[in-house]
């Protein structure tokens, strides 16, 4: 007899769908939306026009956001370049500063776990004659740096690595892999779009040379992001890869996107004055999220370094549980699987495989991505409804039976069809 709730009680406040996925993109803050509205309207002029008052109003409020934006990663103003986002931010990184110091050296070192935006820029220029190194990562998900210290030489032009990863938010040791590529004068980029705003980013303590943010995962609008490029000690410079009218100090030509870069101002501005209360209740929802769900299901196992991790990350893995059944049964909840939709099949996430899980346990495995916007009624309601499936299915799982029964599964001898 099944005593489990399949449809745990709705609490008070709590409205569904509930989102929970907020490492793929987050909801606009209220007052992000507020700034940029009259920059769609009264206030609509390009901010490269230097002949009136239209072009003016628009400049000063792009160069409000660069401030806005530079103090929030200790950076000066000067050394921010808007894009669309952080595939172009991370594609004009790469390919720029590729380009640029072609005559240096043509290696490349970057690390598995990376965004795709960054493999597949490197993967085009191994195409081109360049030289790539794919760092693995341990068992938690982060580098070694001795690995790092062996894989520089002497045509080493580039180090690429992420501050934290969009699957299982584990923070990389930017710190000290800024420090090693300046001991080596080697330019060090970071992918920092999960990392800014969440937690501390400094770009001088950091020594960090490049590093790329977006807008839409920290409460601002889709389609506007940044590159920092460092301007002294050393300065950087980034081959341009759209060219026209000589944007953005020639760096990246186009018109500027001038209410969605007020919006992506604004949001660091709210992220500088609220980032640390924020992150303590991030901290205590997703603390709360995981022990709820250890205390009544076993063999859940939570993914990448617990202690190197974003507050508002929790990645954990349902044992002996399908994958595709257990993200049907919490259809009211929007998290992210460890399966990748590619073409028809469903792939097990290149991440989690890097960290050494099985197919079947990275299918089995769940992103649930804590935001401003979440509550701790809504983390009481979706672990509700988590153990509730997964001791379902469980009930239906062979497997987990046999288990449970003291059998090993490794010595088992599977028929052959
Ligand atoms: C979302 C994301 C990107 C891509 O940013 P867009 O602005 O959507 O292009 C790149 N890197 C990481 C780590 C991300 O999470």
């Amino acid at each position: 007899m099944s005593t489990v709730t399949m449809n745990p009680v709705v609490p008070e406040g709590v409205s569904l769908p509930i989102y929970m996925d907020n490492h793929a993109t987050s909801p606009m803050d209220p007052r992000v939306l507020e700034a940029m509205i009259p920059y769609f309207s009264g206030k609509f002029g390009n901010a490269a026009s230097r002949n009136h008052s239209f072009g003016w109003e628009a400049e000063q409020a792009v160069e409000q956001a660069r401030e806005q934006i530079a103090r929030l990663i200790g950076a000066t103003a000067k050394e921010i370049i808007f894009t669309s986002g952080a595939t172009e931010s991370n594609n004009l990184a790469i390919k720029g500063i590729a380009e640029m110091y072609r005559e240096r050296g043509n290696h490349i070192i970057t690390q598995v776990t990376e965004h795709k935006a960054v493999l597949d820029t490197c993967k085009r220029l191994e195409k081109y004659g360049y030289r790539v190194t794919y760092l693995p990562v341990k068992a938690d998900g982060l580098i070694d740096l001795d690995d790092l210290r062996r894989a520089i030489d002497d045509k080493t032009i580039l180090v690429t690595i992420m501050s934290a990863n969009n699957e299982i938010g584990v923070v990389q040791p930017v710190a000290e892999i800024g420090k090693i590529c300046h001991e080596k004068g080697v330019i060090f980029h970071t992918d920092a779009v999960q990392a800014v705003g969440k937690i501390p980013v400094d770009v001088q303590a950091m020594q960090i040379d490049v590093l790329s943010l977006t807008a839409h995962k920290i409460y601002g609008p889709k389609g506007v992001g940044a590159l920092y490029v460092r301007r002294r000690n050393p300065r950087v410079q980034i081959a341009s890869q759209i060219d026209g009218g000589g944007h953005e100090r020639g760096m990246r030509s186009g018109t500027l996107n001038v209410p969605g870069i007020v919006g992506l101002g604004k949001a660091c501005e709210i992220a500088m004055q609220e980032m640390a209360t924020e992150a303590e209740r991030l901290r205590a929802m997703r603390d709360h999220l995981r022990a709820r769900m250890e205390a009544e299901l076993d063999y859940v196992e939570v993914n990448g370094s617990w202690k190197h991790r974003l507050p508002g990350n929790l990645n954990m893995s349902f044992i002996y549980v399908e994958g595709e059944s257990l993200l049907m049964g919490i259809n009211d909840v929007a998290v992210s699987s460890g399966s990748a939709c590619t073409s028809a099949t469903l792939e097990p996430s290149y991440v989690l495989k890097a960290l050494g899980l099985g197919d079947d346990v990275a299918h089995s495995s769940i992103r649930f991505g804590l935001g401003r916007f979440n509550t701790m009624a809504e983390c009481d309601y979706v672990a509700d409804k988590v153990i509730g499936i997964v001791k379902k299915l469980r009930e239906l799982s062979p497997l987990y039976e046999m288990v449970k029964e003291g059998i090993d599964l490794s010595k088992i001898e599977w028929a052959a069809h």
